[in-house]
């Protein structure tokens, strides 16, 4: 189980959400406090944001732990966005090492990250050609960004034909964040400024909620809501 992380509000750099963190995803990729699955997240990082100037983001991955990638230390610090996807990852067995398997994969305006697994053979063979990777999240991702409208309907189908299936996951489109729980861990945190979710709290804050099992969680800037997922 890989961890990962979305932040929606007002400009904050990637070292203050990603490094700086007593336990955020830079102490995740070594030590995280609430993995299930796994048990440390050493295959690869990855990280995308939105500019002002252009509709589509930007994306930074790597197939090496993001502890060894020295040189996100000098960047982070510069790089600040109100919408910000990052992950980091520990490879299902038989998933490919590389960076086209690390999250968040992208298509047009729209970012995702999978936290879990999930039998290829459930999912629909359009959504192979697509699909940035033969990882099992990114033909996932494939389909799901098919019509990002469609993802609860979707995260149900997939869950039902694979009831094995891990299915947590996380898009953004530069303007709200979508997530869903099917299997792991999420929290949330309403921060001045802006929302936070992420696969565990990156600190001792009180103010993180646990967000419960088979939920689809939209943070828009009106609001955040939460609704059941295994209710048609
Ligand atoms: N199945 C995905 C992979 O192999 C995600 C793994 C995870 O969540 N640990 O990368």
């Amino acid at each position: 189980m890989c961890r990962h992380l979305a932040w929606l509000g007002a400009p904050r750099s990637l070292s203050a959400l990603l490094l700086d963190p007593g336990h955020g995803l830079l102490r995740q990729s070594w030590q995280p406090r609430r993995q299930r699955h796994g048990t440390v997240n050493a295959d690869g990082w990855g990280v995308g944001w939105w500019s002002p100037a252009r509709a589509e983001p930007a994306r930074w991955r790597s197939p090496r732990p993001m502890w060894a990638d020295a040189s996100l230390l000098s960047v982070a610090p510069h790089v600040s966005a109100t919408c910000v996807v990052a992950a980091v990852r520990s490879a299902t067995t038989g998933m490919p090492a590389d960076e086209t398997a690390c999250a968040p994969f992208a298509r047009g305006r729209w970012l995702l990250s999978h936290n879990g697994r999930v039998d290829r053979a459930v999912l629909p063979a359009a959504a192979w050609p697509a699909a940035e990777s033969v990882c099992d999240s990114a033909v996932l991702a494939s389909w799901l960004l098919e019509d990002p409208a469609d993802l609860a309907a979707r995260i149900r189908t997939a869950g039902a034909a694979d009831p094995g299936a891990r299915l947590n996951v996380l898009l953004a489109d530069g303007e709200r964040l979508l997530a869903t729980t099917w299997g792991d861990t999420l929290s949330l945190l309403v921060a001045p400024g802006g929302v936070v979710l992420a696969s565990e709290p990156y600190d001792d804050d009180p103010s993180w909620r646990d967000v419960p099992d088979r939920v689809l969680v939209t943070v828009a800037p009106d609001g955040v809501t939460l609704e059941p997922l295994d209710v048609p």
